[in-house]
């Protein structure tokens, strides 16, 4: 593994230059690679895909399933595994509405954690509703993981779904993902993963895993916004019905015999797809994979160690999640408000998220409304650190 050079990953950055920008768990920075494959895809290389009998548009084509296979290979599963969706939010929705509805009844039951995003828990709160099925809640550690000791409290054979973050947005920690499946597959039940803060920084492997459904977002991996992808075991998406339906998703339409459609994983993609968002997550994964994920982490993994480091020698600020989140560092300084704190750190010229980082449960958890959250990536630097835990002291030279 070679080590990052921030200097020269951050040259890449247009968007960055020398603001401190660690707000990268809400949406990360473009680097040129991206942006340029962006503008190649609405320049000169721009037409529809999977219609056009014209050679430009089966380029095109030719450019969106190879953005399949490469999404594909980033996560270790296969290109007809793949759905391309407008984000992680799209993906969850596609299998609530699809799978879930299908296999998930009236008393059955899903399990989420209270430290997951709203995105993986309003979805399921909407389909137990319709259904009649029962939202059950892992509850977490001190240190902010999901209990594991908790899910397996939890989990029977009423069971149908078990829905968790592979990475807290909030608190950073790593699921031990392949000890949940276990604990799912054991009661006949499937895992999803929520793995937008995962893919921009873990090696990902879905079969070792052993997941069933995995949800990734463009924007929060260096790619553009709009686009994600649902990752599903290809036995689960060959057997699911549409989600939406309209063009590009069916097979044959006609009022006398019916519409039939077309196999996965076409079938979940009606409409006009996000073409060059697509062709943009494409150079994502690729520019990333040209840094290298374990780098990455292993990068991040020391300036969350420099941050910890200093926001603990002020015994008034609490931080939440473990030593070793994966690139986020959440935190409060007294009873001042994260947003004062944001706004403080915004004059010194950091960027961070202030709110409740749509995890409303956790923040209700820990009887706070919100916390400050400082999220780094591959640019992120010791410099960034310092203005950061420098603006900390500010922050407090004006609440006194
Ligand atoms: N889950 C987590 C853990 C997230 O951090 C986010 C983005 N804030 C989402 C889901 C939603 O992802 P998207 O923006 O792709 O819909």
């Amino acid at each position: 593994m070679t080590a990052i050079s921030p200097a020269t990953i951050r040259a890449q950055f247009p968007g960055v230059g020398d603001w401190h920008y660690l707000d990268s768990a809400a949406t990360a920075q473009k680097p040129q690679a991206v942006i340029d494959a962006v503008a190649r895809g609405y320049g000169e290389t721009y037409a529809t895909v999977h219609r056009g009998v014209y050679d430009r548009s089966a380029a095109m084509t030719r450019a969106y399933e190879a953005a399949r296979e490469r999404v594909a290979a980033f996560i270790g599963g296969q290109p007809n595994e793949i759905v391309f969706t407008r984000g992680a939010t799209e993906a969850i929705n596609l299998v609530a509405a699809t799978w879930g509805r299908e296999h998930i009844g009236k008393g059955d039951a899903i399990i989420v954690s209270r430290l997951d995003h709203h995105s993986n828990i309003v979805p399921w709160q909407m389909l137990a509703g319709e259904v009649g099925a029962e939202i059950r809640v892992a509850s977490i550690t001190d240190e902010g993981r999901v209990d594991l000791d908790s899910v397996r409290d939890l989990i029977d054979d009423r069971v149908k779904l078990v829905a968790l973050p592979q990475v807290s947005n909030v608190t950073g920690a790593v699921l031990d993902a392949r000890a949940v499946a276990d604990m799912a597959h054991d009661v006949g039940a499937k895992l999803l993963l929520d793995a937008c803060q995962a893919a921009p920084r873990l090696p990902i492997d879905v079969a070792a895993l052993g997941c069933d459904f995995y949800a990734i977002s463009g924007h929060k991996m260096y790619g553009p916004t709009g686009i994600g992808a649902l990752w599903a075991r290809a036995d689960i998406l060959d057997a699911m019905p549409p989600y939406q339906g309209g063009g590009s998703m069916i097979d044959r339409v006609s009022f006398e015999e019916g519409t039939t459609f077309a196999p996965a994983p076409t079938r979940f993609e009606a409409g006009t797809p996000h073409i060059v968002g697509a062709v943009g997550l494409h150079a994502a994964c690729d520019w990333i994979d040209g840094i290298g994920r374990d780098a990455i982490h292993a990068h991040e993994a020391e300036l969350v160690a420099a941050t910890r480091e200093g926001l603990a020698k002020h015994n008034d600020v609490t931080i939440y999640g473990p030593a070793d989140s994966a690139g986020i560092v959440s935190f409060n300084v007294r009873d001042i408000h994260a947003h004062d704190v944001a706004t403080i750190l915004d004059d010194a010229g950091v960027a961070v998220r202030a709110g409740h980082h749509c995890c409303q449960p956790l923040m209700d958890h820990w009887g706070v409304p919100a916390t400050v959250r400082a999220s780094f990536a591959a640019h992120s630097d010791m410099a960034d650190v310092e203005a950061l835990l420098e603006g900390l002291n500010k922050v407090k030279r004006i609440f006194g």
